[in-house]
């Protein structure tokens, strides 16, 4: 498992359009694990090819660590793959996803980005509920439904496929209270996380890759 450098802003690549994915081979495979790992490492709940350097069109998304509550999280997607409605698996890895429909405009106070470390979250305008097509990396054709902080969750990422950044949709900074203070501290003081972050030597995926 290779662990990728995440470009920081204002790398000039986070601001390029990423291009469709036209061939589905263990290349995309392996980098879309390695894009996985990389976000686990960096304590994320979802990345874009981008941010590693590689404009693609793939984006991974895993918001389990966002409840504290094992499995509420299923309560957030709807997934079908091939059309046969089933279980949503735990990460969701999307190649050319495209957004059918988003509704349901809300202001979400803690839009944040691995590609901003140290930036205080803040206030978006994002929609609460989304439909997304896209394949997986063996080439299926999945169907996304997200509600909530997935449909936030996806719609950032899919923004990085175009080069727009959370900073382009932001409100205001997040009026941050006590409780939501609390649960972003037991969220960041999470040492063994830390640990792993330190153990890794990211490389670069701009050398390593050749998805076309
Ligand atoms: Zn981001």
């Amino acid at each position: 498992m290779t662990i990728y450098k995440i470009l920081k802003y204002p790398h000039s690549l986070l601001r390029k359009k990423s291009t469709d994915v036209t061939v589905f081979d263990a290349g995309l495979q392996l980098f879309s694990e390695n894009l996985c790992e990389t976000m686990y490492v960096f304590d994320g709940i979802g990345l874009a090819a981008p941010q590693v350097g590689i404009l693609k069109r793939v984006i991974v998304v895993d918001v389990r660590k966002y409840f504290k509550e094992p499995d509420i999280w299923k309560k957030t997607v709807e997934y079908s793959l091939d059309g046969v409605k089933m279980d949503c698996p735990d990460v969701l890895t999307l190649v050319n996803p495209v957004i059918k429909v988003a509704k349901d405009t809300i202001i979400f106070p803690l839009d944040g980005c691995l590609s901003f470390p140290g930036v205080p979250r803040a206030k978006t305008e994002r929609s609460a509920y989304i439909e997304i097509e896209a394949y997986d990396t063996q080439k299926r054709l999945i169907h996304v439904n997200g509600y909530g902080i997935m449909s936030i969750c996806l719609q950032h990422e899919m923004d990085h496929l175009e080069g727009v950044l959370f900073i382009d949709r932001v409100q205001e900074e997040a009026f941050l209270d006590e409780e939501l203070l609390g649960y972003i501290k037991d969220h960041e003081d999470e040492s063994e996380e830390r640990k792993k972050i330190k153990k890794y030597k990211p490389q670069d995926a701009r050398r390593l890759v050749s998805i076309s």
